[in-house]
């Protein structure tokens, strides 16, 4: 039977682990061709081996898209493998969380680099070949999803870089979603709130804790609840535009 996205080509950015991950799978399984991107080529050949067990397509693109020109690549790569991009997953992202009083000026350049100048590279690659698609596909639409946060609504003590950067994506967002409009390229930002991924890994010891404790007690959204969110969004019809969704944990304050 018919697929949803049979047919059409997604790009990934953080595909090799969390949010990512289990959102490449969903939409391969939704019938998209998959390009991964991330930098552990070990992990994106693992979860390219798991879509192709179940009959689906996909192909690992291993890169650091903070490094000059490796956005562009990654969107040439995806052409030059399967021909078309219909659907970009903006998800790379880190979180180191500090105040400011306490953290280092390189940790705040290294959230920007990839939450903004990265997001935003491969964004500018990404845009004429998404009109394309929605031109020439027969849904005749496209999408570009960008993965913000509860952050990007409400800032708190702590996340002061974090929180600048996905609110500012959630204004970029909505600035392109207006550009984009009459392309029918459909622009859309998801808001997880507490999400149980190796994102709490990557920052330091005492915030870990403390966003551990945040958590603590209640039950976390898996990696696959946001995916649901995002196939959602892509599987509408070229009528529907689901703008913003915002999914928190159900214990989440
Ligand atoms: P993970 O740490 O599991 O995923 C982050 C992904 O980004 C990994 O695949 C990582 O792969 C990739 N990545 C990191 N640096 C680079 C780089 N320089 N170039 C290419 N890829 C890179 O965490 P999540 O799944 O939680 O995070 C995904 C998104 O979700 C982020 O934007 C995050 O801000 C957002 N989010 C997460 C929440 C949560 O509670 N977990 C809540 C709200 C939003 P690799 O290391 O292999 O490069």
């Amino acid at each position: 039977h018919d697929r949803p996205l049979d047919g059409a080509v997604a790009l990934v950015t953080g595909a090799s682990s969390g949010i990512g991950a289990a959102t490449a799978r969903r939409l391969a399984r939704e019938g998209a061709a998959v390009a991964l991107v991330a930098r552990r080529r070990d992990r994106l050949d693992q979860v390219a081996s798991d879509i192709a067990k179940l009959g689906g397509e996909a192909v690992a693109v291993a890169a650091d898209i903070t490094e000059p020109g490796r956005a562009d690549d990654v969107v040439q790569e995806t052409l030059d493998r399967f021909g078309r991009l219909d659907v970009l997953v903006n998800n790379a992202g880190i979180m180191l969380l500090n105040p400011a009083l306490h953290t280092t000026v390189e940790e705040w350049d290294r959230m920007i680099a990839l939450n903004v100048a990265a997001l935003l590279h491969v964004t500018h690659a990404a845009v004429p070949h998404l009109i394309y698609a929605a031109s020439t596909s027969p849904r005749q639409v496209a999408d570009l999803v960008n993965v913000s946060s509860t952050a990007g609504r409400a800032a708190r003590p702590g996340s002061s870089v974090y929180a600048l950067t996905k609110s500012g994506l959630n204004a970029f967002a909505e600035s392109l979603r207006q550009e984009l409009l009459s392309e029918r390229v459909r622009v859309s930002v998801v808001e997880p709130g507490a999400v149980d991924t190796e994102l709490v890994n990557h920052v330091s010891d005492t915030t870990r804790d403390a966003a551990r404790r945040q958590i603590d007690g209640i039950e976390a959204l898996r990696p696959e609840d946001v995916a649901d969110a995002i196939s959602y969004i892509v599987t509408r019809e070229r009528r529907v535009a689901v703008n913003e969704m915002l999914v928190r944990a159900g214990d989440q304050t």
